[in-house]
Formats: C-alpha cells, sequence, structure tokens
C-alpha cells in the first residue's frame, strides 16, 4: 500500500504546471546562491564562523536564553511562555481582546503557521491579514506555503492572475507588475487601521534584547511600525548571543535564501517607541515557543535547531524539486522539514518524511550553517524503524538485508550478484520496464551504476571506527508556563546534550578574511546602483541642493517628509521651493505620510560592500519617513561610509544600548522588491518604489 507521502508525490508527478514552477524556481535560486557566494572573501571559512556559532549557541542555550529575556525586560518588551500552541493562542488572544483589535497584520512566520494561528485567530473574531505578498496569494488560494522563503513558489502566473480575478478585482490586469500594484493598494488600507502586528523572528539577540527581522518587501517594517502593538511570535532557538555575530549570521542568510548580499530590509527592533520618538508600538510582546522543540535538546536532533530556514536545502535537494513542499505535508518541507516536522509532531505523524532521501548529501552542501542532514535523516530512520513504524513489506525487506549483513560470505555474494544485476538491468530500469510495482517504481528514476568494488573493500582499506553513539530523544517533560519556568526547563533539557557530537568542519579563528575596499565610496556607489538605488555625488553643498530640489519636484503636488538632524537644512529649501513639507516633530502624521512622494533623512552610517544605509529610530528620526513615502532619499556623509557589514557590530550596539537608545535600527538596501508571483522581480510592493542616495562632500555639517 502506498504510503501518504507517496500518495502526494504521485499527485505532484502528475501536475506538469507544478513540476515546470519547481524547476524554474529551485533551478533558479540554487544559481543565485552560488553566484552570491562568489562576492565573500572567504564562503566556506564564512559559513564554517556561520555554523560555530549557530553550535556554540546551544552548548551554553539557557545562559543565551537568561540573558535574552533580561535584555528584554529592561527594554520593555513582555515576554510570555507558550510551552504548546494552544498556550500561544491564548497569549495572542489575550493581548487582542484588551486591546479591543479586531484586525491583525501579519509578516512572514513559519511559527505561526507551526501552530495554526490564523485559524485561531479567526475563531476568536480576529481577522488576521498576511501581508507578505506570497503568503497574501496564499491566503487568497487558502493554501499553504511550499517553501520556506518562496512560499508561493508552486503558482505559475496563470493561476495568480485567476486568483485575483476572482478575488481581488474582476478586471485584474496579467502582468505581475500590475497586480503587485493591486497588492500594494489593498494591503496598505489593511497595515493604516490595523490594530496589531504578528511577525516572526529571524534572529533574538540575547546581549541588547533585539527581534530581528530579514525581509524584502518593507511589511515586515510596517507590521512592526504602525499597529500600537507588536506581537513577535518565535521558537527558542532563534537566540543569537550578540549582534556582532547575528551580523555574521546576516552575511550568509540572504546570500543562501534569495542570493542576495543582503536582504532590502533588516529591522532590528528593541522594544516599545522610546520617549520623543515620533512612531512605532506602544507596546511589545514576545512569545517564547515551546511545542515540541525542548524535548530533543540534547538528543540527536539538536542540530536542526542550528538551521537559520534559508530555504537553500529545499532548492538543493532533488526530492523537493520533483514534488515540491506540499508534498511534505507540513509547513517545514524538504530535507530540514523531513527532520523537524517529525520533531514537533512525533514519528507516528510524519516519520515517514525521513525516507523521504536519497542522502545524496546535497542539503549539507547548501546549508549555510553546515547542518548535517543527512546523519539526522539516518537516526530518523533508525528511531521510525526501532518503533516499527514501517510496512511489513519494508520490514521483510529488511528483515532479509540484516539476515545477509550478519553473514558476511553471504552478504558480498548478494552484493556481487547485486552489483552485476544492476549493471545489466540498469538502462532498462531508466526505461520503467520492468513490470507491475516494479516499473512503476523504476518509471522517473535513474539508476546509478553499481560500483565494482563494494563499500565494504573500500572501507577495509581505510581507518576502522564507528560515530559516537547518541543519546536517546528524552521524553517530553511538563513545562511551567513562565519565561523562567520554560527557562528552567530547557536548561536541564539541554544539559543531556554535553558531548553531543557536532560534525567535522573547523571553524576557522580569528577575523575573517574580508574583501578589500581600497575606495569606499566608489564601492558604496557600485552596490547602491546594483540593487536598485539612484547615486548621486554631490561636488559642493550647491549641487546637493539642485539635485534634492530636482528630486522632489518628481512629487510637486504631494507632501515631502523630512527627519530632523540632517547634515543640511533640507525643509527650509523645500519650503522655499514651494513644497509642502512634513517635519519629524509632528509625530506619527500616517494619513499625511501615506500620501507624501518623497520621504528625506539621513544615515548614521552606511556599507560599501552592501550598498547598504543604517538608520537608527530615535527623536525627530521617525521610521514611517523612510518607508511610507513613495521613493526615499538619504543623505550620506562620506565619512560615515564603513567597508564591510562586520563594521557595524560595536556600532550598532551603541546606538541601541548607548544614550536614549533606538528602538529601531533598519538596514536599507535598495528599493522594497518582491519576487512572488513567477519570480518575477517587482519594486515597491510595500515600501519605496525608489530609493536615492546624495553623497555628501567631506566635512558637511
Ligand atoms: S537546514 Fe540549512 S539549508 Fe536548510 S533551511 Fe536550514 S539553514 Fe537553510
Amino acid at each position: 500500500m502506498k504510503s501518504p507521502f507517496n500518495r502526494r508525490a504521485g499527485l505532484a508527478l502528475a501536475d506538469p504546471q507544478l513540476r515546470q514552477a519547481l524547476r524554474t524556481g529551485t533551478g533558479r535560486m540554487g544559481e543565485m546562491r552560488l553566484k552570491a557566494f562568489e562576492s565573500a572573501a572567504a564562503p566556506l571559512a564564512l559559513r564554517a564562523r556561520a555554523r560555530e556559532i549557530r553550535r556554540r549557541t546551544f552548548d551554553d542555550l539557557g545562559r543565551h536564553l537568561e540573558t535574552l529575556l533580561a535584555s528584554l525586560r529592561r527594554a520593555g518588551v513582555e515576554v510570555h511562555a507558550a510551552p504548546d500552541a494552544g498556550a500561544a493562542h491564548r497569549v495572542i488572544l489575550d493581548i487582542a481582546r484588551r486591546r479591543g483589535a479586531t484586525l491583525a497584520v501579519k509578516s512572514k512566520s513559519m511559527a505561526s503557521e507551526e501552530i495554526h494561528l490564523n485559524a485561531a485567530l479567526e475563531r476568536a473574531g480576529v481577522r488576521p491579514v498576511e501581508t507578505d505578498l506570497g503568503e497574501w496569494i496564499l491566503q487568497l488560494a487558502e493554501e499553504t506555503p511550499s517553501h520556506l522563503v518562496a512560499p508561493a513558489l508552486h503558482k505559475t502566473l496563470e493561476q495568480v492572475v485567476d486568483l485575483f480575478r476572482r478575488k481581488v478585482d474582476p478586471g485584474a490586469p496579467s502582468d505581475p507588475e500590475a497586480l503587485t500594484a493591486l497588492a500594494r493598494k489593498a494591503l496598505r488600507r489593511e497595515f493604516l487601521a490595523a490594530g496589531i502586528g504578528i511577525s516572526g523572528v529571524n534572529f533574538a539577540i540575547a546581549e541588547t534584547g533585539t527581534l530581528c527581522l530579514v525581509t524584502n518587501e518593507g511589511n515586515g517594517r510596517l507590521v512592526t511600525a504602525l499597529p500600537k502593538v507588536h506581537i513577535a511570535l518565535m521558537g527558542f532557538e532563534k537566540v543569537v548571543p550578540t549582534v556582532e555575530e547575528a551580523l555574521t549570521l546576516l552575511a550568509v542568510l540572504p546570500r543562501s535564501a534569495t542570493g542576495q548580499k543582503l536582504t532590502t530590509y533588516f529591522t532590528m527592533l528593541t522594544g516599545p517607541r522610546r520617549p520623543g520618538e515620533a512612531d512605532g508600538p506602544d507596546e511589545v510582546h514576545l512569545v517564547l515557543l515551546d511545542n515540541g522543540r525542548s524535548r530533543h535538546l540534547g538528543g540527536p536532533f539538536q542540530e536542526a535547531f542550528h538551521c537559520i530556514r534559508c530555504g537553500a536545502c529545499q532548492n538543493a535537494c532533488p526530492v523537493f524539486q520533483t514534488v515540491g513542499g506540499h508534498t511534505y505535508d507540513s509547513v517545514y518541507g524538504g530535507p530540514i522539514g523531513s527532520i523537524l516536522s517529525p520533531m514537533f509532531r512525533g514519528l507516528e505523524a510524519s516519520g515517514e518524511l525521513a525516507a523521504a532521501s536519497s542522502l545524496c548529501g546535497a542539503c549539507q552542501e547548501a546549508c549555510p550553517v553546515l547542518v548535517d542532514i543527512p546523519r539526522m535523516l539516518i537516526e530518523m530512520r533508525g528511531a521510525r524503524v526501532a518503533q516499527r513504524n514501517i510496512s511489513r513489506t519494508e520490514r521483510l525487506l529488511f528483515r532479509a538485508a540484516a539476515w545477509a549483513m550478519r553473514r558476511p560470505a553471504a552478504w558480498a555474494l548478494s552484493f556481487r550478484g547485486l552489483s552485476l544485476l544492476g549493471r545489466v538491468l540498469g538502462p532498462r530500469l531508466k526505461a520503467g520496464w520492468l513490470p507491475g510495482a516494479a516499473g512503476a517504481w523504476a518509471r522517473g528514476r535513474e539508476l546509478p551504476f553499481p560500483a565494482r568494488r563494494s563499500f565494504r573493500d573500500r572501507w577495509r582499506e581505510r581507518q576502522r571506527g564507528a560515530g559516537k553513539a547518541l543519546s536517546a530523544v528524552p521524553p517530553a517533560a511538563s513545562q511551567e508556563r513562565t519565561p523562567e519556568g520554560m527557562l528552567d526547563h530547557i536548561r536541564r533539557q539541554a544539559a543531556l546534550g554535553e558531548g553531543l557530537a557536532h560534525g567535522h568542519v573547523p571553524s576557522p579563528s580569528g577575523a575573517l578574511p574580508e574583501v578589500e575596499i581600497p575606495d569606499p565610496a566608489e564601492r558604496f556607489r557600485r552596490e547602491f546602483e546594483a540593487v536598485g538605488g539612484g547615486f548621486f555625488r554631490a561636488a559642493s553643498i550647491e549641487e546637493a541642493k539642485a539635485r534634492l530640489l530636482e528630486l522632489a519636484s518628481r512629487w510637486k503636488d504631494r507632501p515631502v517628509a523630512v527627519s530632523g538632524g540632517l547634515p543640511l537644512p533640507a525643509a527650509g529649501w523645500l519650503r522655499e521651493a514651494g513644497h509642502e513639507v512634513l517635519e519629524s516633530a509632528e509625530g506619527d502624521d500616517r494619513g499625511r505620510l501615506d500620501a507624501a512622494g518623497l520621504g528625506v533623512t539621513g544615515c548614521a552610517w552606511a556599507v560599501a560592500e552592501t550598498g547598504t544605509l543604517v538608520l537608527p529610530s530615535g527623536a525627530g528620526r521617525p521610521r514611517l519617513h523612510s518607508l511610507l513615502p513613495e521613493a526615499h532619499l538619504a543623505l550620506v556623509r562620506e565619512e560615515d561610509i564603513v567597508p564591510h557589514l562586520s563594521a557595524l557590530g560595536p556600532r550598532i550596539q551603541g546606538a541601541i544600548v548607548g544614550g536614549a537608545g533606538a528602538s529601531c535600527v533598519s538596514l536599507i538596501t535598495g528599493p522594497s522588491r518582491s519576487a512572488d508571483i513567477a519570480l518575477t522581480l517587482i519594486r515597491g510592493v510595500h515600501g519605496p518604489r525608489e530609493v536615492y542616495a546624495i553623497l555628501l562632500p567631506r566635512g558637511v555639517a
């Protein structure tokens, strides 16, 4: 009898549109990943460092979580423990009820998919609106995501057009750009009206209590800036000890996920808005989710928590490429999902997923943090066999194999026989020549040519030694429903992991090599333009003024939002030229800001190697000025350009914890973008469509 996975795989294989979408999507993302790492000075060393960060974090998980709790509370974040999905629902619904919220805007969160939060919100009378374009499409289609970073990867353009015509506008056009504009208009209304913003978390930085979001569209920024209440939901595995380490992980995450050096937005949120800040939420909550995670601390699958959810293993996996994410029947599909799903849902529910792999190792090769997925898949298969959770045919086959394995002569003979048979039948198996079930199995498969020398022969020539025995998965323990209770529980579980094998890739010591940047301003220009920004180098203040007024004149009939503390008197110049100017002192005037054509800001730093602007929030520096207007212009002082992303660590740390402290630090790399409709790159899906920088001569202000 076919397993449920095989039944779903059969349906996927019979869908040519799906197969085409998967081939194109995973292929293109795989190519972009390889290309993106070419720009790193030492890609393997970078990945080994990233892996080391994840490993060390779990070596002392209790301490890092304790630091995170203390830092979050210091920053004014209310932390809630959620041992399971029901507890997370209750916490979130309580907050919604207390605030009288009936509309919640959401940015992409796999944890919220994992706990089916939308259904719980709807039952309680709170309308959830997904705002990531791909997730919104799926919400309209009443489907679940099929990929970790490209949730609507399985949908073709024709299917999206048809959906928009049925659910959004009967006259919806058929090109991705116009469809994206429709989505922007519809979702902007929801952003402005929502009482609650719900987001996931990519990294939670322990030393500062900062919740980080990695996004391209700008919806993550809007969800966490416009509603008066922000609720973040994350599994405890998202903790990262320091800002510096988060930046190292950031250097590998977008490269692996979307082939970008950096996503358009990296948003670092540290508590509610501070006194003097014009915008941002009044309340921030963090829901710390366990939901089956802690029982795997110290067990053979703990390494799966190192995953930073980039989706690269999905793109690299031949099984995923062929059958797609929905075949896995879980929010976490593909190789890492084949481990995470049984961990969270139990072997009985998802144990068969571990068998859905050829163990080719492409997943580990693609993984930015080198998670040893094949090793865990094998362990998972072992656990499943130990539970006898396999079919009778499989059991009989394994019994026969075990019988032969216990008899060296019989095993050697059967290998030789099978090897010979395989070489004779191999070409025919490719064509599905065999009759009946064997033929059906052979169709669509290509058998590798059997080796002439067996593994055992070759193994004899190598050193002996067996892998370290791994401890069994400890049983689930009951948890206290307070953050401290949860922390105690996690500590006890993590202690079981002492001495856990961590693989074989050594981490480089000392500073990582960086690409040399002799002229940071020139490199900044090149990178800024490469991500779609418009760059202008002003030789004098007069030139800067002329360029500013020229840009603003493109939105003559609309207000211009101007932040405070700029190196030039931009607001005065604009007023003199007849523009309506919205200044930061006017507070969170979201309605007028929404109508603004241009937002003018400064920037604390700019990063040459990625073309990134860094904007900490603060008095006179609203978040919305670089977010709501149709275009964003940043005035950049040459002396504020730093060569590398790694140079930002201490600076950002200082901006968060020093002085009044910034509740939000935004790293902006180009205009808002999305490729969620048929992988077509569209600008301005939620944030500014255009981004400009005027580089000011040294010594200005
Ligand atoms: S296991 Fe590795 S490759 Fe797969 S999603 Fe996680 S981080 Fe990415």
